[in-house]
């Protein structure tokens, strides 16, 4: 009798162990993997280093000070001092905690759960971390003599908390009020673009002008308003828009709006890796579904070549 029952109990476990395993992890893997994994550190610090050589190697070349120590451009008839342009979220600062609780409470992004991540993070030196690389970097590129810059969609109201982090971690915040930009709403946004078209002799009716009237630019723009008085010469995110003006059109399918990005990137590519560093972000970006991708349905964009309706096939 007892062998029976064991039997029993056995040919269950065999026939649960041929049904897939429940995808707990489902929705996990991307945090997991910038939390835990060696790996994702070691693209951070691939992407750390080749943008720490790229500035050496242009630091040798023009090795021009001025009177305050800044490296200057000496190729050009105005003297620009070099700069490096850095996003923050996910680039300097690690922001995956948030992620994580959107994970925990099944909920997606909102201003009020964020700004209030902001806050615990600026009080909290636990919740303090960087990206891998990231302090490093900025502590040669200013060692060189390149400005650094901060060009974020954090909202205006958020630069105490911000500052505060940065502090923490051990970012140098001199200055920082020219340094960091942030997203000042939309008013005074589209006014600052407006008095950058008419310093840069831009017509707002050109394609040019309402492509950087659109919401979509506004690191375009305040990238534009450092070039004014700067020399960009490195630009680090992980996002494409951290350094590419990808502006798509209003109501386009995501489709289209794929190919546009690939295009964009296409046409990147001799810069990246030389002025443009990307970082990975598997967890958000305007790759996202509700962004490039659409919200609902997002896994018909998956690809399996055939092979599902093959190996369904073989069972017939
Ligand atoms: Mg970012």
């Amino acid at each position: 009798m007892r062998k029976t029952f064991l039997c029993f109990w056995a040919a269950l476990a065999v026939a649960a162990s041929a049904q897939p395993a429940p995808l707990d992890s489902a929705g996990v893997y991307d945090k997991l993997w910038v939390q835990t994994s060696a790996d994702y550190r070691a693209h951070c610090l691939q992407t750390y280093g080749w943008a720490t050589r790229s500035l050496r190697e242009r630091s040798s070349l023009e090795g021009t000070r001025d009177a305050q120590g800044r490296l200057v451009e000496t190729t050009n008839v105005q003297e620009r001092p070099l700069a490096v342009i850095m996003d923050l979220d996910d680039t300097v600062i690690d922001m995956s905690v948030y992620r994580t609780f959107l994970h925990s409470m099944g909920r997606d992004f909102e201003l009020e759960t964020w700004n209030s991540f902001l806050k615990y993070q600026s009080e909290h030196a636990e919740a303090c971390r960087s990206v891998p690389g990231a302090l490093e970097f900025i502590a040669e590129a200013e060692k060189l003599g390149y400005t650094v810059f901060f060009i974020s969609n954090r909202t205006e109201a958020t630069r105490p908390e911000t500052i505060r982090v940065l502090e923490k971690l051990g970012v140098n915040t001199k200055d920082l009020d020219q340094r960091m930009m942030l997203d000042a709403g939309a008013e005074e946004d589209a006014r600052q673009a407006r008095g950058l078209m008419v310093r840069l002799g831009i017509s707002e009716a050109s394609a040019e002008g309402q492509a950087l009237l659109r919401a979509q630019s506004r690191k375009e723009r305040r990238r534009l308003q450092v070039s004014l008085n700067y020399r960009p010469v490195a630009f680090i995110g992980d996002d494409l828009g951290d350094f590419l003006s990808f502006v798509p059109e209003a109501g386009a399918s995501p489709e289209k709006i794929l190919q546009a990005r690939y295009q964009a990137v296409a046409n990147a590519r001799e810069r990246l890796g030389r002025q443009y560093f990307i970082l990975p972000n598997p967890m958000y970006g305007n790759w996202s579904p509700g962004s490039t991708l659409p919200k609902e349905g997002a896994a018909k964009f998956l690809r399996d070549d055939g092979f599902l309706d093959y190996y369904r096939s073989l069972s017939r």
